[in-house]
């Protein structure tokens, strides 16, 4: 529970129940006292067995063997502790479908057999592991293997690759997976350095969240090391028929070799991204910023794990119009990577900030247009979607000792109510004075985790009382603790998007398509906007009219897809089902194939044409996708029988 303690160190507090070192001197802000941000009690993780403030791990050394052919990583992953509490006489660890083989104490310079006991599994949480340590030992060895089913790692035939000639795998860790493939302290609340060697078959390159070195020799034998400590949940790590090449001095892409140009060249603006971020909120302090470009399989937009961040092939579409998710993932090195929520309730700390920074970061970069149109975007769809959720599920911080269940999940309104939150304050108090405070946020938490009690502390004593009356308290919780959208948020207009609208209305009304040189400058955002606002369903004829029009059936823009083929099943346009099909076969990522899925699963008919293309797609979905896809299914049948 947390309860505030107002005459406590916040740093001091912090380093000492989080497990992680207190920021150098030099990274913390000059001009924030540490003793004036009152310090917030322990942020509890309903996601994690680990009890941090007993014993943290401080370093994890793995010593892995890739397996394509079982489809396992094996090997020992080894921890050095902070025994915290004197009176700790056990380590537990946070595991999923992994085969625990043994567990060693260091005891002077011997290595000794230890007990331990694994739970049986919990459906959300995986198995508890008990390593009894009446000596505490300053280091434990476990060695394990994992379950080819690891929820966290998806292994690719060479089929299912680009190039078809080598298999493929890669880690997606974030919220909890990161426990099927390393048993760990999987929380937030620990952050820990790392190294790894890695073995596998000799052809593939792997990569890690970690020192890739873009020059590395594919030979089958890897190390890493990641010198910043990192939660959890960054844990990251592929292997495949990936090539390097180069946009800067410290940025660039891996790749399958067939992809590798098109990806450069939709992302060449990576450099000015981080350049654009460090002069707003100071020095990118991980190294190289690398990306991944994984199999259309991805399930996520991207995942911004440290130094390499794992992108999704669907957004390169040959306009750059859908960079701004590079913005959002390189954004994250600074708020989630550098500060982090300390539980995923908190997930606005990580996702609402990123979303604001990498806003900041497309209109430096692409125009105030751009970043306004994305805004309105965000906004309008937030405001559709808040309404059909829960009153609980529209919060977006929680208060200081709110435990939830441990199946909470981050939604939009972590993203869009979040951004939104920081451009109200931003609106309110000036870039002149929000820009530094932000600045400083960062320098202050620099490498810690924090809850939203604690990210209001900090707000109260560094902006608050500094501009007394321009935002109130009751504001700042209205925002926070309330479910809906505040009266007072603000409002901008979209010049692009009007213009769409206006289109629309006119094609709605007469039939007239919008001329060719207007659609000609159409971004991504804009054909959304044009799809996304016509009504449920349309006649054939109109139907007919666009695709024969815009070629939408078949389009290579999921963004686009997406919105078209739940248009389509509405409408009834059979010449969209077989290209539906192939796209739902072909694409992973959550985010473009579940609304169309959620439109099949309304209907019976519906619902057996997603399970065929289920089984179709299975072989090549990640798990995490699969489920999505079986739960959703599974939900639509209830509430129809009930
Ligand atoms: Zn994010």
């Amino acid at each position: 529970m947390r309860i505030p303690l107002m005459s406590l160190c916040c740093v001091a507090l912090l380093a000492a129940c989080q497990g992680q070192e207190a920021a150098p001197a030099s990274e913390a802000a000059t001009a924030a006292p540490v003793a004036k941000v009152a310090a917030m009690a322990v942020d509890v993780d309903e996601q994690s067995y680990a009890e941090p403030q007993k014993v943290a791990i401080t370093d994890l050394a793995l010593d892995l063997a890739l397996d394509f052919d079982t489809r396992t990583l094996a090997g020992t992953a080894t921890y050095t502790l902070d025994w915290k509490d004197a009176s700790a006489v056990e380590l537990r660890l946070d595991t999923r479908d992994l085969d625990i083989r043994s567990a060693e104490g260091l005891v002077g310079t011997n290595w000794v057999p230890l007990k331990f006991m694994l739970d049986p599994a919990d459906r959300m949480l995986g198995s508890k592991l008990t390593i009894p340590t009446p000596d505490r030992p300053a280091q434990v060895r476990i060695r394990y293997a994992t379950s080819p089913k690891a929820s966290g790692l998806q292994w690719l035939t060479p089929e299912m690759t680009q190039g078809g000639q080598l298999p493929l795998m890669f880690s997606q860790s974030q919220q909890i997976h990161a426990r099927s493939w390393v048993p760990l302290q999987d929380t937030p609340q620990v952050r820990y350095t790392y190294s790894a060697h890695v073995t596998s078959r000799p052809d593939v390159m792997v990569l890690m969240s970690a020192d890739n070195d873009p020059a590395a020799l594919r030979d089958g034998d890897y190390r890493f090391t990641m010198p910043q400590p990192i939660p959890s949940y960054l844990m990251a790590i592929a292997a495949g028929d990936f090539v390097f090449k180069p946009i800067s001095a410290r940025a660039g892409v891996w790749a399958e070799p067939a992809m590798v140009d098109a990806a450069v060249a939709e992302f060449s603006d990576t450099e000015k991204m981080i350049t654009t971020a460090e002069s707003l909120y100071g020095p990118y302090r991980w190294g190289r910023y690398d990306l991944l470009i994984l199999p259309p399989s991805f399930p996520f937009g991207g995942m911004e794990n440290p130094r390499l961040s794992f992108i999704t092939p669907t957004v390169i579409v040959g306009d750059k119009s859908l960079v701004s998710l590079i913005a959002h993932e390189l954004a994250h090195s600074w708020s989630g990577n550098l500060v982090t929520m300390s539980s995923a309730k908190h997930g606005w700390l990580n996702e609402g900030m990123t979303t604001y920074v990498q806003n900041r970061i497309v209109e430096t970069l692409y125009g105030e247009d751009v970043a306004t149109m994305e805004q309105v975007l965000s906004r309008d769809a937030l405001r559709k979607s808040i309404q059909q959720m829960p009153t609980g599920a529209q919060v977006l911080g929680v208060r200081p000792g709110v435990v939830l269940g441990s199946d909470a999940e981050t939604t939009r309104v972590a993203y869009d109510k979040g951004s939104w939150f920081l451009q109200f304050l931003e609106q309110r108090y000036g870039r002149e004075v929000f820009d530094p405070f932000l600045r400083e946020y960062f320098d202050y938490f620099a490498f810690r985790s924090i809850d939203t009690g604690t990210f209001v502390e900090y707000f109260r004593t560094h902006l608050m009382q500094a501009h007394p009356d321009v935002v109130s308290m009751e504001e700042l919780e209205n925002w926070l603790y309330d479910p809906g959208i505040p009266a007072s948020a603000p409002e901008v207009k979209s010049r692009r998007l009007i213009l769409v609208d206006t289109a629309l209305r006119r094609w709605l009304g007469s039939g007239d398509l919008p001329p060719r040189e207007l659609t000609r400058e159409w971004s991504s955002q804009e054909w959304s906007r044009f799809l996304e606002g016509l009504p449920d369903t349309l006649s054939p004829e109109q139907m007919t009219q666009l695709d024969e029009a815009w070629h939408l059936s078949g389009t290579t823009n999921g963004e686009l897809a997406q919105r078209w083929y739940v248009l389509a099943l509405r409408s009834g346009y059979e010449p969209a089902l077989a290209p539906m099909q192939e796209f739902l076969v072909h694409v992973g990522r959550l985010k473009l194939v579940m609304p169309v899925y959620r439109t099949l699963a309304a209907t019976e008919t519906g619902r057996e044409l997603a399970r065929m293309i289920l089984e179709r797609a299975r072989p090549g979905y990640h798990p995490i996708t699969a489920v999505g896809v079986e739960r959703l299914l599974e939900q639509a049948e209830k509430t129809q029988d009930n």
